[in-house]
Protein backbone atom coordinates (compact mmCIF):
# COMPACT_ATOMS: atom_id res chain seq x y z
CA UNK A 1 0.00 0.00 0.00
CA UNK A 2 1.36 3.28 -0.47
CA UNK A 3 1.85 5.08 2.63
CA UNK A 4 0.63 8.60 3.11
CA UNK A 5 0.86 10.93 6.15
CA UNK A 6 -1.34 14.16 5.95
CA UNK A 7 -1.59 16.14 9.28
CA UNK A 8 -5.40 17.23 8.88
CA UNK A 9 -7.59 14.22 7.48
CA UNK A 10 -8.65 14.99 3.64
CA UNK A 11 -11.69 16.73 2.46
CA UNK A 12 -14.44 14.44 2.04
CA UNK A 13 -14.46 13.42 -1.54
CA UNK A 14 -16.87 12.53 -3.00
CA UNK A 15 -18.11 8.82 -3.11
CA UNK A 16 -19.79 9.08 0.06
CA UNK A 17 -19.59 5.94 1.61
CA UNK A 18 -18.78 5.11 4.98
CA UNK A 19 -15.21 5.52 5.08
CA UNK A 20 -16.33 9.02 4.50
CA UNK A 21 -18.90 9.39 6.72
CA UNK A 22 -16.46 8.11 9.30
CA UNK A 23 -14.48 11.39 8.42
CA UNK A 24 -16.73 13.49 9.54
CA UNK A 25 -16.88 12.19 13.00
CA UNK A 26 -12.97 12.51 13.57
CA UNK A 27 -12.86 15.43 15.69
CA UNK A 28 -14.72 13.38 18.67
CA UNK A 29 -17.98 15.52 18.56
CA UNK A 30 -21.29 13.70 18.75
CA UNK A 31 -23.48 13.70 16.17
CA UNK A 32 -26.87 12.56 15.41
CA UNK A 33 -28.03 10.78 12.30
CA UNK A 34 -30.16 14.17 11.30
CA UNK A 35 -26.72 15.55 11.54
CA UNK A 36 -24.71 13.89 9.25
CA UNK A 37 -27.97 13.73 6.81
CA UNK A 38 -27.74 17.23 6.65
CA UNK A 39 -23.65 17.69 6.67
CA UNK A 40 -23.61 15.61 3.63
CA UNK A 41 -26.93 16.03 2.26
CA UNK A 42 -27.29 12.18 1.97
CA UNK A 43 -31.03 10.42 2.48
CA UNK A 44 -31.60 9.27 6.03
CA UNK A 45 -31.81 5.85 5.15
CA UNK A 46 -28.14 5.90 3.81
CA UNK A 47 -26.87 7.45 6.81
CA UNK A 48 -28.38 5.00 8.83
CA UNK A 49 -26.92 1.88 6.88
CA UNK A 50 -23.41 3.72 7.16
CA UNK A 51 -23.75 4.82 10.52
CA UNK A 52 -24.81 0.42 11.34
CA UNK A 53 -21.17 -0.51 9.64
CA UNK A 54 -19.27 1.94 11.40
CA UNK A 55 -20.96 1.11 14.86
CA UNK A 56 -20.30 -2.70 14.04
CA UNK A 57 -17.12 -1.79 13.25
CA UNK A 58 -16.28 -0.37 17.13
CA UNK A 59 -14.87 2.65 14.93
CA UNK A 60 -18.15 4.40 16.13
CA UNK A 61 -20.20 4.16 19.19
CA UNK A 62 -23.33 5.66 20.52
CA UNK A 63 -23.31 7.96 23.27
CA UNK A 64 -26.54 8.78 24.12
CA UNK A 65 -29.44 10.72 23.37
CA UNK A 66 -29.50 15.05 22.84
CA UNK A 67 -31.91 17.03 23.80
CA UNK A 68 -35.05 16.93 22.05
CA UNK A 69 -37.75 18.81 21.06
CA UNK A 70 -40.25 15.98 21.81
CA UNK A 71 -40.99 12.16 21.21
CA UNK A 72 -38.21 9.85 21.29
CA UNK A 73 -34.61 11.56 21.48
CA UNK A 74 -32.59 11.00 18.70
CA UNK A 75 -29.44 8.79 19.64
CA UNK A 76 -25.69 10.59 19.50
CA UNK A 77 -22.67 8.89 17.56
CA UNK A 78 -18.92 9.56 18.44
CA UNK A 79 -15.53 8.53 17.29
CA UNK A 80 -14.51 5.26 19.50
CA UNK A 81 -10.60 6.06 19.51
CA UNK A 82 -10.42 3.07 21.91
CA UNK A 83 -10.94 0.48 19.12
CA UNK A 84 -7.83 -0.16 17.94
CA UNK A 85 -4.24 0.38 18.68
CA UNK A 86 -0.93 1.68 17.22
CA UNK A 87 2.32 1.14 18.56
CA UNK A 88 4.56 4.15 18.10
CA UNK A 89 7.93 4.00 18.08
CA UNK A 90 10.71 6.84 18.52
CA UNK A 91 14.51 5.83 17.71
CA UNK A 92 16.80 8.88 18.47
CA UNK A 93 20.94 8.53 18.08
CA UNK A 94 20.77 7.46 21.74
CA UNK A 95 17.43 6.47 22.77
CA UNK A 96 14.55 4.16 22.32
CA UNK A 97 10.70 5.39 22.89
CA UNK A 98 7.89 2.20 22.66
CA UNK A 99 4.76 3.45 23.34
CA UNK A 100 1.14 1.96 22.60
CA UNK A 101 -1.62 4.58 21.89
CA UNK A 102 -5.04 4.68 21.07
CA UNK A 103 -6.64 6.25 17.56
CA UNK A 104 -6.54 9.62 18.54
CA UNK A 105 -2.20 9.02 20.04
CA UNK A 106 -3.04 8.95 23.57
CA UNK A 107 -0.54 6.95 25.08
CA UNK A 108 -1.74 3.88 26.74
CA UNK A 109 1.68 2.45 27.76
CA UNK A 110 5.02 3.87 27.18
CA UNK A 111 8.53 3.04 27.49
CA UNK A 112 11.84 4.74 27.18
CA UNK A 113 15.61 3.75 27.58
CA UNK A 114 18.82 4.54 26.51
CA UNK A 115 19.49 2.71 23.21
CA UNK A 116 22.48 3.97 20.68
CA UNK A 117 21.18 3.50 17.55
CA UNK A 118 24.73 2.56 16.20
CA UNK A 119 24.25 -0.84 17.55
CA UNK A 120 22.62 -1.63 14.89
CA UNK A 121 19.53 -3.00 13.39
CA UNK A 122 18.81 -6.35 14.63
CA UNK A 123 19.77 -5.28 18.42
CA UNK A 124 17.48 -1.80 18.17
CA UNK A 125 14.30 -3.20 16.43
CA UNK A 126 14.71 -6.50 18.68
CA UNK A 127 14.53 -4.05 21.29
CA UNK A 128 11.39 -2.74 19.98
CA UNK A 129 9.41 -5.84 19.39
CA UNK A 130 10.17 -7.09 22.86
CA UNK A 131 9.27 -3.66 24.62
CA UNK A 132 5.91 -3.43 22.01
CA UNK A 133 4.95 -6.76 22.93
CA UNK A 134 5.75 -6.21 26.79
CA UNK A 135 3.68 -3.30 26.64
CA UNK A 136 0.67 -4.56 24.83
CA UNK A 137 0.69 -7.44 27.51
CA UNK A 138 0.86 -5.15 30.24
CA UNK A 139 -2.06 -3.55 29.37
CA UNK A 140 -4.10 -6.14 28.67
CA UNK A 141 -4.58 -5.88 24.98
CA UNK A 142 -3.71 -8.22 22.07
CA UNK A 143 -1.83 -8.08 18.70
CA UNK A 144 -4.94 -8.16 16.34
CA UNK A 145 -6.45 -4.73 17.94
CA UNK A 146 -3.05 -3.25 16.52
CA UNK A 147 -3.77 -1.23 13.08
CA UNK A 148 -0.73 -0.33 12.59
CA UNK A 149 3.28 0.42 13.88
CA UNK A 150 4.64 3.97 13.27
CA UNK A 151 8.81 4.07 13.30
CA UNK A 152 10.91 7.65 13.18
CA UNK A 153 14.24 7.34 12.60
CA UNK A 154 17.51 9.42 13.48
CA UNK A 155 18.40 9.29 9.74
CA UNK A 156 17.25 10.20 6.30
CA UNK A 157 14.73 7.49 5.35
CA UNK A 158 12.50 6.99 2.11
CA UNK A 159 9.04 7.26 3.17
CA UNK A 160 7.81 5.46 0.48
CA UNK A 161 9.93 2.14 1.21
CA UNK A 162 11.14 2.94 4.95
CA UNK A 163 14.70 2.14 4.29
CA UNK A 164 17.47 4.74 4.82
CA UNK A 165 19.57 6.10 2.69
CA UNK A 166 23.27 6.45 3.42
CA UNK A 167 22.56 7.47 7.39
CA UNK A 168 25.44 9.08 8.46
CA UNK A 169 25.46 7.79 12.54
CA UNK A 170 23.70 4.76 11.83
CA UNK A 171 26.08 2.01 10.87
CA UNK A 172 24.48 -1.53 9.46
CA UNK A 173 20.82 0.60 8.88
CA UNK A 174 21.92 0.79 5.17
CA UNK A 175 18.82 -0.09 2.79
CA UNK A 176 17.52 -2.08 6.03
CA UNK A 177 13.96 -3.20 5.69
CA UNK A 178 12.72 -1.66 8.96
CA UNK A 179 8.91 -2.71 7.70
CA UNK A 180 9.50 -5.93 6.36
CA UNK A 181 11.64 -6.52 10.01
CA UNK A 182 8.86 -5.19 12.29
CA UNK A 183 6.08 -6.69 10.47
CA UNK A 184 6.82 -9.92 10.89
CA UNK A 185 6.48 -9.35 14.56
CA UNK A 186 3.23 -7.02 14.74
CA UNK A 187 1.95 -8.50 11.85
CA UNK A 188 0.55 -5.55 10.57
CA UNK A 189 1.35 -2.39 7.98
CA UNK A 190 4.61 -0.37 9.27
CA UNK A 191 4.96 2.86 8.53
CA UNK A 192 8.50 4.80 8.62
CA UNK A 193 9.54 8.12 8.73
CA UNK A 194 12.28 10.76 10.32
CA UNK A 195 12.64 11.48 13.34
CA UNK A 196 12.43 15.05 13.07
CA UNK A 197 9.29 14.60 10.33
CA UNK A 198 6.92 12.54 12.91
CA UNK A 199 8.16 15.25 16.25
CA UNK A 200 6.78 18.25 13.60
CA UNK A 201 3.99 16.08 13.38
CA UNK A 202 3.57 15.32 16.96
CA UNK A 203 3.77 19.17 17.65
CA UNK A 204 1.66 20.07 15.57
CA UNK A 205 -1.01 17.83 16.97
CA UNK A 206 -0.11 18.61 20.62
CA UNK A 207 -0.06 22.29 20.56
CA UNK A 208 -0.53 24.10 17.18
CA UNK A 209 -3.53 22.62 15.36
CA UNK A 210 -4.78 26.40 14.85
CA UNK A 211 -2.23 27.67 12.72
CA UNK A 212 -1.08 26.20 9.01
CA UNK A 213 2.38 27.06 8.74
CA UNK A 214 4.97 25.18 11.27
CA UNK A 215 8.53 24.80 11.43
CA UNK A 216 9.77 22.23 13.87
CA UNK A 217 13.91 22.19 14.85
CA UNK A 218 15.34 19.42 16.59
CA UNK A 219 18.55 20.27 18.13
CA UNK A 220 19.98 17.50 19.60
CA UNK A 221 23.03 15.04 18.27
CA UNK A 222 22.24 16.14 14.86
CA UNK A 223 19.84 19.06 13.69
CA UNK A 224 16.96 18.97 11.32
CA UNK A 225 13.56 20.73 10.43
CA UNK A 226 10.42 18.92 9.90
CA UNK A 227 8.30 21.23 7.58
CA UNK A 228 4.76 21.62 7.79
CA UNK A 229 2.96 23.55 4.69
CA UNK A 230 -0.56 24.22 4.46
CA UNK A 231 -1.83 21.56 6.99
CA UNK A 232 0.53 18.73 5.63
CA UNK A 233 4.30 17.41 6.38
CA UNK A 234 6.30 18.29 3.76
CA UNK A 235 8.67 15.26 2.56
CA UNK A 236 10.34 16.84 -0.57
CA UNK A 237 11.09 14.71 -3.71
CA UNK A 238 13.42 12.03 -1.64
CA UNK A 239 11.97 12.69 1.61
CA UNK A 240 15.11 14.83 2.61
CA UNK A 241 13.30 17.80 3.10
CA UNK A 242 14.23 19.72 6.41
CA UNK A 243 17.85 18.21 6.15
CA UNK A 244 19.40 21.48 7.53
CA UNK A 245 22.29 19.76 9.47
CA UNK A 246 24.68 19.73 6.68
CA UNK A 247 23.61 23.69 5.52
CA UNK A 248 27.61 25.95 5.57
CA UNK A 249 27.76 28.68 8.14
CA UNK A 250 29.66 31.17 6.85
CA UNK A 251 32.95 31.95 8.54
CA UNK A 252 33.15 28.51 10.01
CA UNK A 253 35.08 26.77 7.09
CA UNK A 254 37.93 25.40 10.09
CA UNK A 255 35.26 22.82 11.48
CA UNK A 256 35.51 19.59 9.84
CA UNK A 257 32.72 17.82 9.53
CA UNK A 258 31.33 14.12 10.14
CA UNK A 259 30.07 14.51 6.59
CA UNK A 260 33.33 15.49 4.67
CA UNK A 261 32.45 19.13 4.15
CA UNK A 262 33.36 21.59 6.60
CA UNK A 263 31.50 24.54 8.44
CA UNK A 264 28.28 22.47 8.30
CA UNK A 265 25.58 23.82 10.54
CA UNK A 266 25.53 20.60 13.17
CA UNK A 267 29.75 20.80 13.13
CA UNK A 268 29.23 23.97 15.07
CA UNK A 269 25.94 23.93 16.64
CA UNK A 270 24.50 20.94 17.57
CA UNK A 271 24.92 19.57 20.97
CA UNK A 272 27.76 17.36 20.60
CA UNK A 273 29.87 20.88 19.10
CA UNK A 274 28.86 22.72 21.72
CA UNK A 275 30.07 20.51 24.52
CA UNK A 276 33.57 19.74 22.73
CA UNK A 277 33.49 23.72 22.20
CA UNK A 278 33.09 24.19 26.03
CA UNK A 279 35.30 21.07 26.58
CA UNK A 280 38.11 23.11 25.01
CA UNK A 281 37.23 25.96 27.00
CA UNK A 282 37.66 23.66 30.12
CA UNK A 283 34.37 22.66 31.26
CA UNK A 284 33.99 18.65 31.55
CA UNK A 285 30.73 18.09 29.54
CA UNK A 286 30.58 14.97 27.54
CA UNK A 287 27.53 15.60 25.77
CA UNK A 288 24.23 17.38 25.05
CA UNK A 289 22.94 16.42 28.16
CA UNK A 290 25.62 17.83 30.11
CA UNK A 291 25.34 20.81 28.32
CA UNK A 292 21.71 21.44 29.30
CA UNK A 293 22.70 20.72 33.05
CA UNK A 294 25.66 23.27 32.70
CA UNK A 295 23.34 26.10 31.58
CA UNK A 296 20.87 25.21 34.20
CA UNK A 297 23.56 25.19 37.20
CA UNK A 298 23.79 28.89 36.20
CA UNK A 299 27.65 28.44 34.31
CA UNK A 300 28.03 31.75 31.71
CA UNK A 301 30.29 30.05 29.60
CA UNK A 302 27.75 27.07 28.40
CA UNK A 303 24.80 29.77 28.23
CA UNK A 304 27.11 32.30 26.12
CA UNK A 305 28.28 29.35 24.05
CA UNK A 306 24.89 27.78 23.70
CA UNK A 307 24.06 31.34 22.88
CA UNK A 308 26.49 31.42 19.91
CA UNK A 309 24.99 28.01 18.41
CA UNK A 310 21.18 29.75 18.80
CA UNK A 311 22.74 32.48 16.80
CA UNK A 312 24.72 29.90 13.85
CA UNK A 313 21.34 28.39 13.84
CA UNK A 314 19.57 31.46 13.49
CA UNK A 315 21.02 32.21 10.31
CA UNK A 316 20.31 29.16 8.72
CA UNK A 317 16.72 29.87 10.03
CA UNK A 318 16.49 33.05 8.54
CA UNK A 319 16.72 31.65 4.97
CA UNK A 320 14.25 28.89 6.16
CA UNK A 321 11.77 31.98 7.06
CA UNK A 322 12.21 33.95 3.73
CA UNK A 323 11.76 30.59 1.82
CA UNK A 324 8.77 28.40 4.10
CA UNK A 325 7.24 31.88 5.87
CA UNK A 326 6.21 29.52 8.92
CA UNK A 327 3.87 31.18 11.75
CA UNK A 328 5.69 29.51 14.28
CA UNK A 329 9.29 27.87 14.89
CA UNK A 330 9.24 24.97 16.89
CA UNK A 331 12.50 24.41 19.08
CA UNK A 332 12.67 20.58 20.27
CA UNK A 333 15.73 18.53 20.78
CA UNK A 334 17.73 17.99 23.91
CA UNK A 335 19.72 21.31 23.44
CA UNK A 336 16.54 23.17 22.87
CA UNK A 337 16.06 22.14 26.90
CA UNK A 338 18.56 24.95 27.65
CA UNK A 339 15.93 27.10 26.83
CA UNK A 340 16.02 31.31 27.02
CA UNK A 341 19.92 30.84 25.57
CA UNK A 342 19.24 29.06 22.96
CA UNK A 343 15.89 31.05 21.81
CA UNK A 344 17.46 34.24 22.40
CA UNK A 345 20.36 33.73 19.96
CA UNK A 346 18.02 32.77 17.36
CA UNK A 347 15.43 34.99 17.95
CA UNK A 348 18.64 37.64 17.64
CA UNK A 349 19.33 36.41 14.00
CA UNK A 350 16.02 35.69 12.83
CA UNK A 351 14.22 38.73 13.76
CA UNK A 352 17.20 40.59 12.29
CA UNK A 353 18.01 38.78 9.27
CA UNK A 354 14.28 38.64 8.11
CA UNK A 355 11.95 40.90 6.00
CA UNK A 356 9.58 42.34 8.50
CA UNK A 357 6.25 41.05 6.63
CA UNK A 358 7.93 36.92 7.33
CA UNK A 359 8.37 38.15 10.87
CA UNK A 360 5.77 40.26 11.73
CA UNK A 361 3.55 37.92 13.32
CA UNK A 362 6.47 34.68 13.51
CA UNK A 363 6.75 32.71 16.94
CA UNK A 364 9.80 30.90 17.85
CA UNK A 365 9.17 28.80 21.06
CA UNK A 366 10.20 25.88 22.45
CA UNK A 367 8.80 22.63 22.17
CA UNK A 368 5.35 22.16 24.43
CA UNK A 369 5.23 18.33 23.88
CA UNK A 370 8.90 17.51 24.35
CA UNK A 371 9.96 14.17 24.95
CA UNK A 372 6.59 13.14 23.54
CA UNK A 373 6.55 14.85 20.44
CA UNK A 374 8.32 11.63 18.46
CA UNK A 375 5.68 8.79 19.40
CA UNK A 376 2.79 11.06 19.38
CA UNK A 377 3.69 12.09 15.85
CA UNK A 378 4.34 7.88 14.97
CA UNK A 379 0.48 7.67 16.10
CA UNK A 380 -0.63 10.33 13.90
CA UNK A 381 1.34 9.20 10.89
CA UNK A 382 -0.05 5.83 11.32
CA UNK A 383 -3.89 6.86 12.58
CA UNK A 384 -3.96 9.37 9.35
CA UNK A 385 -2.83 6.23 6.79
CA UNK A 386 -4.92 3.58 8.29
CA UNK A 387 -8.19 5.92 9.08
CA UNK A 388 -8.28 7.60 5.73
CA UNK A 389 -11.81 7.25 3.41
CA UNK A 390 -10.14 4.41 1.38
CA UNK A 391 -8.44 2.66 4.43
CA UNK A 392 -12.13 2.35 6.65
CA UNK A 393 -13.94 1.58 3.20
CA UNK A 394 -11.12 -1.51 3.38
CA UNK A 395 -11.58 -2.56 7.14
CA UNK A 396 -15.37 -2.76 6.58
CA UNK A 397 -15.82 -5.00 3.52
ZN1 LIG B 1 28.30 18.04 7.35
Amino acid sequence: MAPTSKVVRSPTQRSGGAGELFQLLRDGRPQTRADLAARTGQARSTIAARVEQLLASGLVTPTGESASTGGRPPTTFVFNPAARLVVAVDLGALHGHVAITDLAANVLAERSEPLPINNGPDDVLGWVARTGLDLLAQSGRSLTEVVGVGVGLPGPVNHETGRLTNPPIMPGWDDYDVPVRLSAVFRTSVLVDNDVNIMALGEYHMAWRNVDHLLFVKIATGIGAGIINDGRLSRGAQGAAGDLGHVAVAGREDVPCRCGNAGCLEAVASGQAIAQSLREQGLDVPGSDEVVAAVRAGSLLAGQTVRQAGRDIGGVLATCVSLLNPAVIVLGGVVAEAGEYLLAGIREVVYRRSLPLATQHLRIVSSQAKGRAGIVGASIMVTDHVLSPTAVEALLA
